[in-house]
């Protein structure tokens, strides 16, 4: 491991392609994974792991699903790229709309953060606005536009989150601090002028915390009173909390929607979409460009039709009462010496080392860091592989059968 470390750090930029994976938040050396099957990780010592990261949630039936990969093999062995119109994108945009019908028309692309940014160009093309709207602790990807935190005052105007992000552009978009209906009452009574407010209507990238159902309606609300669009991503969320994804389960309807993650299959995808009219602003039809030589890649596609044509309420159920039980006796195990709040939402959840349930991005910063460090390599050093960060969610497969969860809570006694 030591080696793969060091050699990954002479040809990569610090090692890695991502950061988290470098576990700068919890300290040691990363694990450098070799294969999966299942609910299973196992590095390239051999070494075996229960996952709870799942690729980030993007793993719904586990690791190297056999259906999942009979599909990419026999795509694969018809061709992996064409660069050219195929069915298999109306095939996973068909299978999209049935739960997201509010999807009237998808643009499908090769990541969330592509996604996003699309997203938000066609939103300022839609409107003729500029100034987009945040929220603290929402993850949208690594655009420009996105990666900004509040400025000093009233946050009316954002500056760069990362080194390179003009500021001129940061200052085009302003961030709020989440389930704060006041403050965005106050903020929409001066910004009348936004192109649209983008929000993961359940954060599931500070760590799982849902949106108050009345902060969202006040958001849709307010939102179509000014003429902004209202974009959920849930790039995360939309497969992961039931069928139909959190606008399901809310009851709310955004203007655009951004998906990600599960409906890859664990290839690379992302995938937006809305109303007909407003989707027809998009180039070819409409001024609006985007475009991608790999969007609708045929092995995404294919391994994500095979994903999502499984799902239904009724795997929805079954999966998140599972994860529902897991949560509460890991939960108390782990509350028996550390203060907690448990937060679940469909198949994800998060352990705060907290007394207060967080719900927003100053309460989620609050909570003992040191406290997850200690689990963390307490649960790894065990073989079980939580995400890196004590600000994520971690999630279940259908994978994680009982067997495998009662030795999971079996490592939680013994830290
Ligand atoms: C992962 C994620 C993204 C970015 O997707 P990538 O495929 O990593 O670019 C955007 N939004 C949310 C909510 C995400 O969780």
């Amino acid at each position: 491991m030591k080696k793969a470390w060091a050699d990954a750090k002479t040809s990569l930029a610090g090692g890695v392609d991502s950061p988290v994976r470098a576990f700068k938040a919890v300290g040691g050396n990363p694990v450098f994974m070799a294969r999966g099957k299942g609910a299973h990780l196992f590095d390239v010592e051999n070494k075996r792991y229960i996952d709870y990261c799942l690729s980030w949630g993007a793993l719904f039936f586990g690791h190297a699903d056999t259906k999942t990969v009979s599909a990419i093999k026999a795509q694969a062995d018809k061709g992996t790229s064409f660069g050219t119109a195929t069915e298999m994108e109306t095939e996973l945009a068909v299978e999209i709309q049935k739960a997201f019908p509010g999807m009237q028309r998808i643009r499908f692309t090769s990541s969330g953060t592509e996604a996003v940014m699309s997203a938000i160009r066609l939103a300022r093309g839609f409107t003729g606005r500029e100034r987009i709207l945040k929220f603290e602790g929402c993850y949208h990807g690594h655009g420009d536009s996105l990666l900004v935190k509040a400025g000093s005052g009233l946050a009316t105007f954002g500056s760069p989150d990362s080194a390179g992000i003009p500021r001129e552009l940061a200052k085009l978009t302003a961030v709020l601090p989440y389930n704060d209906e006041k403050k965005l009452e106050t903020f929409f009574k001066t910004n009348r002028d936004l192109a649209c407010v983008i929000i993961e209507p359940i954060a599931a990238n500070m760590g799982v915390v849902p949106a108050k159902k009345n902060f969202l309606k006040l958001l849709r609300a307010l939102t179509r009173k000014t003429g902004a669009l209202l974009i959920f991503d849930e790039v995360i969320s939309g497969y992961r909390v039931c069928y139909g994804g959190a606008q399901h389960l809310y009851n709310i309807s955004p203007d655009l929607t951004v998906l990600g993650k599960i409906i890859g299959g664990g290839l690379p995808v992302g995938a937006f979409g809305g109303g007909a009219r407003l989707m027809s602003h998009l180039s070819p039809q409409g001024r609006v460009y985007q475009a991608g030589t790999l969007s609708g890649n045929p092995l995404s596609m294919v391994a994500g039709k095979s994903v999502l044509t499984r799902l239904s309420k009724k795997t929805y159920d079954s999966l998140n009462a599972r994860a529902g039980e897991f949560v509460l006796r890991a939960g108390r195990l782990l509350g028996r010496k550390n203060r907690l709040s448990v937060h679940q939402a469909g198949s994800m959840f998060t352990f705060f080392y907290s007394d207060k349930p967080p719900v927003d991005f100053s309460d989620v910063r609050r909570s003992d860091t040191k406290t997850f460090r200690h689990v963390f390599r307490g649960l790894l050093k065990q073989g079980v592989y939580t995400p890196p960060s004590a600000f994520e969610a971690s999630f279940l497969s259908t994978a994680h059968t009982s067997e495998v969860l009662e030795k999971t809570l079996d490592a939680y006694r013994r830290i």
